[in-house]
This record gives C-alpha cells, sequence and structure tokens, in this order.
C-alpha cells in the first residue's frame, strides 16, 4: 500500500528521487528531503547548483574509463603518477577506495564490471580490449590487478592475463588473505586456506 502523502508533487519528487540512493530508504528519503528544504540556501540551492554543474561537466575518460570533469582525467595526465604501472578495478568506487588509501601513485583503468555469462556480461561488455590495447600502446610495465577476490572477479583476471600474455608485461595481483586487524577466528576457511598458502617470510 503507497504510504499517504504529505506534502506537493514537487516535494514528493524530492523524497521519491532521493530514496533512489544507496542507503537511503524511504524513511530516510523523508528525513533527508525535510533536512534540505529546511536549510534552502545553505544546503539545497548549493546543492541544486552542484547537481547542475556535475550534470553538465562530468564525463567519462576516454583513456581510464573513470569519471572526471575533463577528458583525459585527473589521473591521467597527472605527470607526478608513475607512468608504466596500471592498476586495473571494476568500477570508479574502487579506484576512490585506493586513491584513499594513497598506497599507490600509479594510473588506472576501470572496467566496468566484471565478466559473468550467467547475467550476459562478456569481455565486449567491459573496457577489457581498451586495457590490451593501452598496454601496447603505451610503455606498461605492470598491470596490477585489484579486481574483487569473488568467483566473477578472478574469472575476469584471469582473461585478462590469458590476453596480456603475448605482451611483455607483469601481470600481478592483490594479495588475499587476513585482513589488517582481522582475528583468525572469525575469518572463512576460504580465506584462512589463501591466508596460508600466500604466506610470505617474516
Ligand atoms: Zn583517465
Amino acid at each position: 500500500m503507497a504510504s499517504p502523502k504529505v506534502a506537493g508533487p514537487e516535494i514528493e519528487r524530492l523524497i521519491q528521487l532521493l530514496g533512489k540512493l544507496p542507503g537511503l530508504g524511504p524513511r530516510s528519503a523523508r528525513r533527508a528531503a525535510l533536512h534540505l528544504i529546511k536549510r534552502k540556501d545553505q544546503l539545497l540551492v548549493p546543492l541544486a547548483e552542484a547537481m547542475g554543474v556535475a550534470v553538465e561537466k562530468i564525463g567519462v575518460c576516454s583513456t581510464c574509463g573513470t569519471v572526471d570533469t575533463s577528458d583525459p582525467c585527473a589521473i591521467c595526465t597527472d605527470p607526478k603518477r608513475d607512468q608504466s604501472v596500471l592498476v586495473v578495478v571494476e568500477d570508479v568506487a574502487d579506484l576512490w577506495a585506493l586513491e584513499r588509501a594513497s598506497a599507490i601513485n600509479a594510473r588506472y583503468h576501470v572496467l566496468g564490471g566484471t565478466l559473468s555469462p550467467l547475467d550476459g556480461v562478456g569481455p565486449e561488455d567491459l573496457n577489457i580490449a581498451s586495457l590490451i590495447e593501452r598496454c601496447g600502446r603505451e610503455d606498461i610495465s605492470e598491470v596490477i590487478l585489484a579486481i574483487n577476490a569473488t568467483v566473477e572477479g578472478q574469472t575476469t583476471a584471469h582473461y585478462i592475463m590469458d590476453h596480456l600474455s603475448n605482451l611483455d608485461v607483469n601481470v600481478t595481483r592483490l594479495a588475499h588473505g587476513v585482513p589488517v586487524g582481522g582475528e583468525l577466528d572469525y575469518l572463512d576457511e576460504g580465506t584462512l586456506a589463501q591466508a596460508l598458502k600466500a604466506r610470505t617470510r617474516f
């Protein structure tokens, strides 16, 4: 049963759209909408303006596939990054997570998903051909596969590895194992087995 409308169609539309954001259910969408409306000048107006600019300027980088306001993006054109290393990620969110960690000063390639025959996602649906082409064209010495440790992620990693094997590129992947701060007792068997297999010298 649809909940009764409490405001005019413009406000209901705002609530409905906010409710489509990840992590926001109908109740929190109403709360967020009310918060925005109450702070119209400080929040609603600047947010609407920022969204207008975003709609106008944001696009996909034709080199790496991330989103930015310039093409090529700020990362691809950053001369201070190691030009010989490419980090391959599934999604822009993963790129942002790696950048937040400040763990590597390299450039990226965003696949846009993982291979999933059951869902009808094949190599042509992802930015794989452009990755292979990029590795052949640019002076890349290492490709780091920072792909999720899911079945689809690993299938995708193997596919890419096969297709890069005839190029002079080192293909590496993230270590799988005990997370920082992790307690062995709480880990699943797959993670524990993988951590043992990938043990390193102390
Ligand atoms: Zn880029």
